[in-house]
């Protein structure tokens, strides 16, 4: 197949019953909103989006905690998409602390060079971030700088809803950042179709292509469509200073119970990073007791469209929940490119 009309004739006449595939990032779901891909899928074809949005995934517990901080006179650096994720007692946007936006550590490290008040660092992401915080940490930062370690691993999260079964899924589209940096060698446990895809159209419809006919042949492997960005063995230098600095550990996720091995701590020798330990804080379990169904969305078993508050009481403008407020939230982008199921 040469280019995008091959690949959606190809895609066109190989499905033959209803097909349900998970992608988890995203940027894969920004892709397929703004392309309009969904509205020229085959009938019966369709991909949902799962836990691939870190902002979302943070559990509520967590932004409390980031709230805790800010309320004890230290100065929180965080990625601009938390500001406006609603803890229990309002966002970091609307707390009245020293709340500043930055592009990535790097930059908290340097307000917390700057300054003798105590500087934490909001540090969420995937395996595409969580190298980046390690090789900042190894770079020994100053005292007076800590992280809250929110950090998660995929392939945990794909274990539960496979086991779980609920989303009723042919396959999963692996994410090509994530698998960048990690590779895809530990996806070949899951019995199951997968696929990793870059995001232009023409990756995504290949991905999809690839997935029918795996199911359709009868394997369950882990192939791979983005081979320009993404190798099996991933970035082996990179996930080695990842493991340096942070061991797996079992947390709780939105939308899902605790998930074991789904997150990262800090090892014994940089304790001294972690604002939790610093400070005295411990994260809480917190029950949803909203209208908001992002825990559905972030599992695949409801469109943003289900919501009763989408587009009225919840927008990009007035977010109700996370997945409206993040640019990787599925909320947001079927509201932003008017996205239909
Ligand atoms: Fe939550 Fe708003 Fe999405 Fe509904 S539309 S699930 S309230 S973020």
């Amino acid at each position: 197949m040469s280019g995008g009309k091959d690949i959606k004739k190809a895609l066109d006449e190989i499905v033959d019953r209803e097909y349900t595939f998970m992608h988890i990032c995203g940027t894969h779901e920004a892709a397929i909103a703004k392309s309009g891909l969904r509205s020229v899928l085959p009938k019966g074809l369709k991909i949902v989006m799962g836990p691939g949005c870190p902002v979302c995934i943070t559990p509520q517990g967590e932004i409390d905690a980031a709230l805790e901080l800010a309320g004890k006179d230290c100065i929180i650096a965080t990625y601009g998409d938390l500001m406006r994720v609603p803890g229990t007692k309002g966002t970091l946007d609307s707390c009245g602390g020293d709340v500043r936006v930055v592009q990535g550590v790097h930059k908290a490290v340097d307000i917390a060079k700057e300054t003798e008040k105590e500087v934490v660092f909001i540090s969420v992401g995937f395996e595409t971030t969580a190298p980046t915080v390690a090789a900042t940490l190894l770079t020994n930062p100053p005292d007076n700088f800590s992280i809250l370690c929110s950090h998660r691993f995929v392939p945990p999260a794909m274990k539960f809803l496979l086991e779980q079964g609920e989303a009723s899924l042919d396959g999963f589209m692996l994410p090509g950042h994530v698998c960048v940096v990690s590779g895809y060698e530990m996806y070949e446990k899951f019995a199951v179709p997968q696929v990793v895809a870059g995001f232009e159209p023409d990756d995504i419809l290949l991905g999809l292509y690839m997935l029918v006919k795996q199911v359709k042949e009868g394997r369950a492997e882990v192939e791979n469509a983005y081979p320009r960005a993404v190798s099996k063995e991933g970035n082996k230098k990179a996930m080695e200073m990842l493991y340096q600095v942070f061991e797996p550990c079992d947390v709780e996720w939105r939308g899902f119970p605790v998930i074991p091995k789904s997150g990262l701590r800090l090892k014994p020798e940089f304790k001294k990073y972690d604002a939790l330990d610093k400070f005295g804080v411990t994260i809480k379990h917190v029950e949803k007791n909203s209208a908001c169904i992002c825990d559905k969305v972030l599992r695949g078993i409801a469109d943003p469209t289900d919501c009763k508050l989408f587009g009225k009481a919840c927008t990009p403008q007035n977010p109700v929940g996370p997945c409206m407020v993040s640019h990787e939230g599925a909320c947001r982008i079927w509201a932003l490119y008017n996205q239909k199921k």
